[in-house]
């Protein structure tokens, strides 16, 4: 799933969680975004009956992906790559016994923020990567 590109009909509806497609690529995570998309849409409902005009309802779609479309836009590329097939897949999961790879998903899932903190361990797992897609890594 990936955020729809409208949520809203510019008048008397305006979409969250599942319904808006706010579930992470590669990940499935959609309870939090589900959350904040629903603050996001609350406050868009507010601005829309203080001004009168539908088109404020559009402002849920834009505040959430004003925080969080970068990061939605990296795990959609990773879940296009990773997941095109079953062996691709599988050397997915097997990356993610990598202790880099589960330190920095870690950080990333708490802070739900891309993490650029350890740039030597970027470095590291873009080798282990390209050993995996060249076969070189064991599954
Ligand atoms: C198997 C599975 C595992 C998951 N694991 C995780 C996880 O580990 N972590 C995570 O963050 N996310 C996970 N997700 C995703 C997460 O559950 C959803 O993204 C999140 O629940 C979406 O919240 P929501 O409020 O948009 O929708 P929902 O939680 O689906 O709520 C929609 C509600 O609307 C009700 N409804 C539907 N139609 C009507 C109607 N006509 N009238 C009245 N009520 C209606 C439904 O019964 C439901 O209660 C998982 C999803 C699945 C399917």
């Amino acid at each position: 799933m990936k955020p729809l590109p409208r949520w809203d009909d510019g008048r008397h509806v305006v979409l969250a969680g599942d319904a808006a497609g706010v579930v992470a690529p590669a990940s499935g995570e959609g309870i939090y975004y589900a959350m904040l998309g629903g603050r996001f849409a609350a406050s868009a409902v507010a601005l829309c009956l203080k001004t009168g005009d539908g088109q404020a309802l559009a402002s849920a779609r834009k505040a959430f992906l004003r925080e969080h479309g970068r990061v939605f836009w990296v795990l959609g590329i990773m879940q296009r790559f990773w997941y095109a097939s079953d062996r691709r897949r599988e050397r997915f999961v097997s990356m993610c016994r990598d202790r880099d790879v589960q330190q920095l998903t870690f950080d990333a899932y708490m802070n739900k923020r891309l993490v650029r903190a350890r740039p030597l361990a970027h470095v590291r797992i873009f080798f282990k990567d390209v050993a995996h897609l060249l076969g070189l890594a064991r599954v």
